[in-house]
């Protein structure tokens, strides 16, 4: 009988984490997701809960966790702004002991372990566009610094457990990403504004509109984290992940309201504190490195992100 490769995938029912389940079980793997479903859902892994080789167990990754895989992909910690700060100590608590107890999981099994790290390590950048080799400006008081120091540290145990233990690591930077699955109430600007939108409310921009970020579709991101895993083990990143195509959040709206056909008006909010200005990735050593560029065009990606949301909000 063929052995399966037995993958964990930590944060496995949240918007990321359930694409990655769902590609893992195509390309033939054994599959453990391991969700406290604090952002994700049942919902998420629907399709696919009941087959045979998926297996979900609820547990918090704060906490030590005692499996056997061969493989390891951390993704558990919630990524919207809004969910983030909500419980700010359980998410340092969720990045540093979560990547504690996964890195040494991944020690006693000798298993290759990835970790989903972000481009908030290089906080409110001064260097555009941002590079691995940018070490980042990052608040270390803040309300977003919960997630970006807490995510700092996470790499900093990786290259931590690489040079002491010889553990082989693998650490994406990844950038905005967005498609279906985002929950309606994440809070994260294109779910905002695409529901906003269907329901003709108002668009709600935060600041003037100007502060830029750069979009990637979630089927481009998995095939990076996967031919990330992938890559030989020397090759251990950083590296970034994300589209470079850079978009000012007005430009945005302005686009999503044209696709929708909606009469939504746009209102203004005050900015949050500490939100970066501008965010676009240099995806060089991606694409040297994995052969990696994202192929899905912005309006491409939001076609899809609307008919999903169309349909989950006529439900
Ligand atoms: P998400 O909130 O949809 O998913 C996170 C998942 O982790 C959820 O299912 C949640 O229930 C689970 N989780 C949170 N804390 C946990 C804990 N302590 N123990 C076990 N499970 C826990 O977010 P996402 O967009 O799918 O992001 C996945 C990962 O990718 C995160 O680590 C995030 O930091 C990273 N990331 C995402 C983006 C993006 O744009 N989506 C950008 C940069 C980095
Ligand atoms: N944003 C906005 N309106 C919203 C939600 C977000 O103008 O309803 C802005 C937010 O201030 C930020 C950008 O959109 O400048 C991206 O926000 P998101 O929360 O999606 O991710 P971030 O990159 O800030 O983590």
């Amino acid at each position: 009988m063929e052995i399966k490769k037995r993958v964990l995938v930590t944060g496995g029912a949240g918007f990321l984490g359930s694409y990655l389940c769902e590609r893992l079980l195509k390309d033939g793997c054994d599959v453990l997701c391991v969700d406290n479903l604090y952002t994700g859902s049942k919902s998420n892994i629907a399709g696919f809960l009941y087959k045979d080789y998926f297996e979900l167990i609820r547990h918090d990754i704060t906490f030590p966790l005692y499996v056997e895989v061969d493989e390891i992909y951390n993704l558990a910690c919630p990524a919207s702004p809004v969910h983030y700060q909500n419980d700010p100590v359980q998410t340092t608590k969720t990045s540093v002991h979560g990547a504690i107890n996964m890195l040494g999981l991944a020690k006693r099994l000798k298993a290759k372990i990835l970790q989903a790290s972000t481009s908030e390590v290089y906080g409110d950048p001064k260097v555009h566009p941002q590079a691995e080799s940018y070490w980042g400006n990052v608040n270390c008081i803040g309300p977003r610094s919960c997630y970006d120091e807490g995510k700092r540290c996470a790499e900093t145990l990786f290259f931590d457990y690489h040079r002491q233990h010889k553990l082989k690591i693998k650490v994406a930077r990844i950038f905005n990403t967005y498609g279906p699955r985002m929950h309606p109430n994440d809070g994260r600007v294109i779910s905002n504004f695409i529901v906003q939108a269907l329901q003709n409310c108002d668009i709600t921009i935060y600041g003037e509109g100007l502060q830029t970020r750069s979009f990637c579709y979630v089927e481009d991101l998995i095939e990076g984290l996967v031919s990330l895993m992938k890559s030989p083990d020397e090759f251990t990143g950083p590296v970034n992940l994300g589209n470079p195509e850079e978009f000012t959040i007005r430009e945005i709206a302005e686009k999503i309201i044209e696709m929708t056909g909606s009469k939504s008006q746009i209102i203004y909010k005050p900015l949050p504190e500490d939100d970066p200005f501008q965010r676009k990735p240099d995806i060089d050593l991606a694409t040297e490195k994995l052969n990696w560029k994202p192929k899905i065009k912005i309006e491409d990606g939001l076609k899809r992100t609307i008919d999903y949301f169309d349909n989950i909000l006529k439900m």
